[in-house]
């Protein structure tokens, strides 16, 4: 059979530990064999990141915003114990930080559904995507403790040195606490379009909630310019789509949330996304099953899981035991890479072979072939636990029947 053609190169970052071995076994095992690929590699292992000093995480989000989409692997993110064991000369920060910075970008995570393994919320039927807004609010904030007897008060000074004051509190009674926020028209902007594109990519509606009542100059502001951006550039293309945008309270979404059968798009401000992320992905089951991609405003994408380097079952790995790590996440950063590389290229050979593939490893878990994460938790009465490689064999075996 002859390989599926690639028209331009997809960038490709590698990574670390655990998921940089499921790395190869995928291109190797999963890829090679039936697409001729073509990427440009930059290694983000963090030893090359010692290496290059850093220089090539810029290089690949540069590389990324040449091409428009990236695959990444999972890398690790220096800590104090990472400088002994890798001789940093420096706590390199985290890629992903470097990159999102770079690309402007937003990042939503979608759950991957399979049979057996039941979301907590039994009327989730479909995948919610969060979309967390990854600028300001109380991630760029300034704080301090404040004494009895101080006032504090919100001061502005304009272009022109003119001063606009607003008492925050006054401390008469008793020791206590403050806190600056803020945010951009431009970031909150771009966070609108990003979700509202994926929307129309993904056929979705989009939900938007904040705290407008009670916070009507800040929250508000983002509810208008969300708004906004919805009337005047995408109201029509939405009604074409037959989806929508629908603007609540967060208390109230988080209700509807509850309730719903998932299948849209929530769009959250920095910290409820933060927090309403890791709920949502602890409810579909397994984080291992959570894939991830970073929208930039202008359209490029970067994909990975949502999952870190799995360094404990890494260090088994180099003992020569045998680990059963879940590749499910990497494998479709993978699919999503290539499907929007065939979507943009108007290569449908390449955007068939990604469904093939998902399809394929889907089947392979319902079929009862998973490994010990999800073995854990399939509810499945006939299910084998395999290790990190044979899944990867059994997901082929699949797939080969259906490119035949
Ligand atoms: P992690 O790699 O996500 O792993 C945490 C635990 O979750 C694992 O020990 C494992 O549990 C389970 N797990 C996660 N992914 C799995 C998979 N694919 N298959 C099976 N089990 C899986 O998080 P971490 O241990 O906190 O972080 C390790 C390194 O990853 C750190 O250096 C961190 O900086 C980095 N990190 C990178 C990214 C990224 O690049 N996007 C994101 C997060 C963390 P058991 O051990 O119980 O089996
Ligand atoms: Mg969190």
């Amino acid at each position: 059979m002859a390989k599926i053609q690639m028209k331009t190169p997809l960038v490709e970052m590698d990574g670390d530990e655990m998921t940089r071995i499921l790395w190869a076994w995928i291109k190797d095992i999963l890829i090679d064999p039936y697409v001729d690929l073509k990427t440009e590699y930059y290694d983000l292992g963090l030893e090359n990141r010692e290496k290059t000093k850093d220089q090539v995480t810029f290089d690949s989000a540069e590389a990324t915003k040449k091409y428009g989409v990236a695959v990444k692997c999972a890398t690790i993110t220096p800590n104090a114990a990472r400088m002994p064991e890798y001789n940093l000369t420096q706590m390199w920060k985290s890629p992903n930080g470097t990159i999102r910075a770079i690309l402007d970008g937003t990042v939503f995570r979608t759950p991957i559904i399979v049979k057996g393994v039941e979301p907590y919320i039994p009327t989730w039927t479909k995948p919610i995507t969060i979309a967390r807004h990854a600028y300001g609010d109380v991630y760029k904030n300034t704080e301090m403790r404040v004494e009895q007897g101080s006032k504090a008060e919100l001061v502005v000074t304009d272009k022109d040195g003119n001063e606009t004051r607003e008492l925050i509190h006054d401390f008469a009674k008793c020791d206590g606490i403050i806190q600056g926020l803020h945010n951009l028209d431009d970031s909150i902007a771009g966070f609108a379009r990003a979700c509202l594109n994926y929307g129309l990519d993904l056929k979705q509606d989009v939900w938007f909630a904040s705290k407008d009542t009670i916070s009507k100059k800040y929250d508000h502001r983002f509810k208008d310019i969300f708004a906004e951006i919805y009337e005047n550039e995408y109201k029509e293309r939405y009604e074409a789509a037959g989806i929508e945008y629908f603007y609540t309270l967060i208390d109230d979404a988080v209700a509807r949330v509850i309730r719903s059968n998932g299948g849209y798009i929530w769009a959250c401000k920095n910290y409820d996304g933060d927090v309403m992320s890791d709920m949502v992905s602890t409810a579909y089951g397994s984080l291992a099953m959570m894939t991830s991609v970073l929208v930039s405003p202008d359209g490029i994408y970067e994909y990975e899981a949502a999952h870190g380097t799995v360094q404990r079952h890494y260090y088994k790995y180099l003992k020569g035991e045998e680990t059963s790590t879940n590749s499910v996440a990497t494998i479709f950063a993978w699919t999503g890479a290539l499907r929007k590389r065939g979507e943009l290229d108007a290569s449908p050979g390449l955007c068939d072979f990604a469904d093939k593939l998902e399809k394929a490893t889907i089947a392979t878990i319902e079929e009862g072939v998973m490994t010990g994460d999800l073995y854990l938790i399939s509810k499945l009465e006939n299910k084998t636990k395999v290790d990190s490689k044979t899944f990867l064999e059994e997901i082929r075996n699949r797939l080969d029947a259906m490119m035949q």
